[in-house]
């Protein structure tokens, strides 16, 4: 289907063979000919998947970068106890919220509550790095309340279990 409208990158006839087709990692490889002016040449289709942009506090505007996602969350979770594939994956669980609601726009405060679900999740530290660098909180005072409510969840021990009580002085 997609091959017949495809058009011959020389001589943009459409008049086109395929001599070899191949299956690649998400897609297909197609090595064409064609038969206008004998030029060969390769192409690649993969399922197209919707763009995704965000919506900056700024107003700009940028592509949407996964990896971006995973970077401040690994900045989050620096030194933390959790393997790195734990982090990985709460960023492609971010983004599959993201894709989830259909939207072809975000807002970077989107992305940030989402992150900020995952590390609440994940760890209790990580989650309040973050929000310390990314959520302006009104005053000192609910800030404090913020840490305070994290340390009753930390204190039950029902997040590391299995962590040693000298581990659980933590350092923000
Ligand atoms: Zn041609």
């Amino acid at each position: 289907m997609l091959s017949q409208l495809m058009n011959c990158p020389y001589c943009q006839h459409d008049d086109l063979a395929v001599l070899e087709k191949r299956d690649i990692e998400g897609g297909v490889r197609r090595r064409r000919l064609c038969n206008n002016c004998q030029h060969r040449f390769t192409t690649y289709e993969r399922p197209e998947v919707p763009q995704l942009v965000v919506v900056k506090k700024d107003g700009s505007r940028e592509q949407y970068d996964e990896n971006k996602v995973k970077l401040g969350m690994d900045m989050a979770c620096k030194n933390r106890p959790l393997h790195p594939a734990q982090i990985s994956q709460a960023a492609v669980e971010v983004t599959q919220a993201l894709r989830a609601g259909e939207q072809d726009a975000v807002s970077s405060n989107q992305i940030g509550d989402l992150v900020l679900e995952k590390l609440r999740q994940l760890d209790p530290i990580a989650y309040l790095r973050f929000v310390s660098v990314h959520h302006s909180f009104p005053d000192l005072e609910s800030f404090k309340k913020e840490i305070q409510r994290l340390e009753k969840i930390t204190n039950k021990e029902v997040i590391w279990p299995k962590l040693k009580p000298q581990n659980q002085k933590h350092q923000i």
